[in-house]
């Protein structure tokens, strides 16, 4: 971007040109999120978005190492180990997750289906300088279910935070309106017949090596800075 693009004579414009980038990406990551949903044995780790210092230093190097390089890629091995010889290798992720959802018998390869799920969402949910004003279609729905895109933060935090234990806070598409919700370790809305428009992991490796106990922190540092509200706006279909 030149500087002209941020003169005085020019107002705006430098906004114009963030916004249109923003939806640009957004419907690059919205099908990167819909292929890994769709693919099939052998699942694979989906790359980042973003390089791993980017969201430095809301959430460091050092947790996406971890959290990316050693959780995300556990959860991949080990539905392939789980699936492999069996009908869920020919299914698709999102297929396994709907399938194995409520079944004591599969919960193994649920909860490894889901956490695969769950994280590419959640690492789309992110973005270097995040935050902000949503983009207006967006904001409109978010006003009409909340009253405010403050009052949407406020309960998406208030989620987070009464979670107990492991899991996810979302938003999600409920019908016509929006709506707020909490899953438990690996559930998540897609196996009660909502659309997730974005996630927030709240188990303790997304946050411990930053915030230590301090949830409530880095939940209200993600909303501040990284939520991107341009992939929710995708999801919105
Ligand atoms: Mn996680």
């Amino acid at each position: 971007m030149n500087a002209d693009n941020n003169s005085p004579e020019n107002p705006g414009r430098r906004d114009v040109l963030a916004a249109s980038a923003g939806i640009a990406v957004a419907a690059a990551v919205g099908g990167t999120v819909k292929a890994a949903a769709e693919a099939k044995a052998p699942h694979a780790l989906p790359p980042l978005p973003w390089a791993d210092n980017a969201l430095d230093p809301v959430i460091s190097s050092r947790t996406i190492g971890f959290h990316y390089g050693k959780h995300h890629k556990a959860y991949v091995d080990n539905l392939n180990k789980l699936i492999a010889g069996t009908p869920f290798a020919d299914q698709s992720l999102e297929q396994i997750v709907k399938a194995t959802a409520g079944k004591p018998e599969h919960a193994g390869i649920f909860n490894n289906a889901a956490q695969v799920w769950n994280h590419t969402f959640y690492w789309y949910s992110l973005r270097p300088n995040g935050g902000g004003s949503p983009p207006q279609a967006l904001k409109e729905k978010i006003e009409a279910s909340f009253g405010s895109v403050d009052a949407l933060k406020q309960e998406l935090l208030t989620a987070a935070t009464t979670q107990f234990g492991s899991g996810w806070a979302w938003l999600v598409k409920d019908g016509d309106k929006l709506a707020v919700t909490k899953t438990p370790n690996a559930e998540l809305p897609l196996t009660t017949g909502k659309t997730p428009l974005l996630t927030i992991d709240v188990w303790e490796h997304a946050y411990y090596l930053d915030y230590q106990n301090l949830r409530a922190d880095y939940v209200n540092a993600v909303l501040g800075k990284l939520v991107n509200w341009e992939f929710a706006a995708a999801n919105l279909g």
